[in-house]
């Protein structure tokens, strides 16, 4: 049986089966048993009973499958994963994935994740956590992206608002069979989902509490035959450390997260905390020895490890290498239709791209760039993808930072010009003509050049902990133009907004 027809079985078989019809030869264990890390510690079995398992762990992907340098990208990471961790398709091993799988780069973003679904088949993924990034194409999108996906998503706190039953387009949890050990794989979702996606498309959902969600999945887990439970979670660290302790009562071996972008690899009260940053600049390798007599973890470790210096592997690159031909061709795709030139240096432009942004991500209040990062017109007649990238040609993304209005027009006045607002009368006010208040706080968006500091900014020192929003900065503006269906017949011209609105 092919890997991905085994794990379909066992999927379906899991979904099948209702809690309480646990196959007969699993032996249940008790929660204190797998909790206790004294017990861990000074387990004696026999050593045929110990069984090893290796989880390879990703998170924040975000179809970054060429790399954010050369080496880098998924088929380094096969290489990397085959070289150095000695993974097989038949040993055991689990490839796990902590969500936002796609939103990104033009080669994942314009196929609607389609082609970082199929990159992550070849690799071989187990599961994946729902993270608020799976969320970005509707509820359709999801669910085209599951059905397409040879692994199951899952998300455990995920529910329909009027029934509060489980949200259908992903399962709560699975269990799949690895070297021996039934391993219960639980999904969470970030509880900000609502905030960091567009949200129309998680109106009818709620996203319930972690704590209150595996207390309610992992009897069900159990019951279900699970030997060994893992958490993959679309959460930051800090909510990771503070599951610790519920993650000890129930017996939770590992727990996965993602969201923030961190490098997380420790043990912690007997529990594998992990995150391996994002866009596959690295992973996490988590080593696991299992007493299958007593059905209890006798080693756990867990270690970051960076991308870089493994050998691409031919099927993954070859994949990869198919996407970026059919992403190459779309450059010359028409989106639209223009009477007039817009020069790079003009407030049609700078509105345009601002005002994208805005529309993209409503949660936030106001839309900065330096205007500086626009390198080309937009030249009249039709209006191509390859127009838009030499407007917008490097590969930046939106950041949601959270400002005072002290701290906003600081930046304003420090750096040079920006967009998205105006001055009237000698005050800074916001598109719809509101004053900055000085006290208040604003969420604005700015892109990842000017977070880090360029020009001078000091974005990334007023908010430590600004939100990485991951999405390309020019799919708004492709987007925006798009949706309006224009022609020579009626161009985009007239849908411009060319009012002064540079501070
Ligand atoms: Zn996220």
């Amino acid at each position: 049986m092919t890997r991905s027809a085994w794990l379909t079985l066992t999927f379906l078989l899991v979904i099948l089966l209702p809690a309480g019809c646990a196959p007969a030869d699993h032996e249940q264990v008790t929660i204190s048993e797998t909790s206790a890390p004294e017990a861990r510690a000074t387990a004696q079995a026999p050593a045929s009973a110990i069984q090893p398992l290796v989880i390879l762990y990703t998170n924040d992907e975000h179809g970054w499958m060429e790399g954010t340098e050369q080496g880098r990208g998924a088929a380094n990471m096969m290489g990397l994963w085959r070289e150095q961790d000695g993974y097989s398709e038949d040993g055991p091993y689990l490839i796990l994935s902590g969500g936002d799988m796609w939103t990104g780069p033009a080669i994942s973003s314009w196929f609607d994740g389609e082609s970082m679904a199929d990159v992550m088949n070849v690799m071989g993924y187990d599961a994946a956590a729902i993270g608020n990034h799976e969320f970005d194409w509707g509820i359709d999108g999801l669910r085209d992206r599951a059905a397409q996906s040879e692994f199951p998503f899952l998300s455990a706190n995920i529910r329909r608002q009027e029934t509060g039953d489980p949200a259908g387009f992903a399962v709560t949890f699975v269990i799949q069979e690895v070297g021996g050990i039934s391993v219960g794989l639980i999904g969470l979702t970030t509880t900000s989902a609502p905030r960091t996606t567009m949200p129309d498309n998680v109106a009818e959902l709620e996203f319930i509490g972690y704590q209150e969600a595996l207390k309610e999945v992992v009897p069900q887990v159990r019951a279900g035959g699970a030997e060994l439970l893992v958490v993959m979670g679309h959460i930051c660290s800090d909510e990771m450390e503070w599951l610790v302790p519920t993650a000890v009562e129930l017996g939770i071996a590992v727990i996965g997260g993602g969201h923030c972008h961190e490098r997380v690899g420790r043990v912690v009260d007997g529990v594998a905390l992990i995150e391996s940053g994002s866009y596959l600049q690295g992973y996490v390798r988590v080593d696991i020895a299992f007493d299958t007599a007593t059905n209890m973890v006798v080693d756990i470790s867990a270690q970051y490890r960076s991308n870089s210096g493994g050998t691409a592997d031919p099927e993954v690159a070859a994949v990869v290498a198919g996407w970026r031909a059919r992403a190459d061709e779309s450059l010359t795709q028409v989106i639209g239709y223009l009477d007039q030139p817009i020069p790079n240096r003009s407030h049609a432009m700078v509105n345009l791209v601002t005002n994208a942004w805005l529309e993209a991500y409503p949660a936030a209040d106001v839309a900065l760039t330096n205007s500086g990062g626009f390198r080309q017109m937009i030249p009249a007649g039709e209006i191509t993808l390859e127009a838009i990238i030499g407007v917008l040609p490097f590969d930046n993304v939106l950041i949601d930072v959270e400002l005072t209005g002290a701290e906003l027009i600081r930046n304003i006045e420090c750096c040079g010009p920006v967009a998205g607002g105006m001055t009237t009368a000698g005050r800074y006010t916001l598109s719809d003509g509101t004053p900055v208040d000085r006290d208040a706080t604003y969420r604005v968006l700015v892109n990842d050049f000017m977070y880090a500091g360029g020009d001078g900014f000091k974005f990334g020192e007023q908010d430590p902990d600004a939100y990485n929003t991951s999405i390309d900065w020019r799919q708004p503006v492709i987007d925006w133009i798009s949706s309006l269906n224009t022609s020579p017949d009626d161009p985009l011209d007239p849908y411009l907004d060319t009012e002064n609105r540079q501070w």
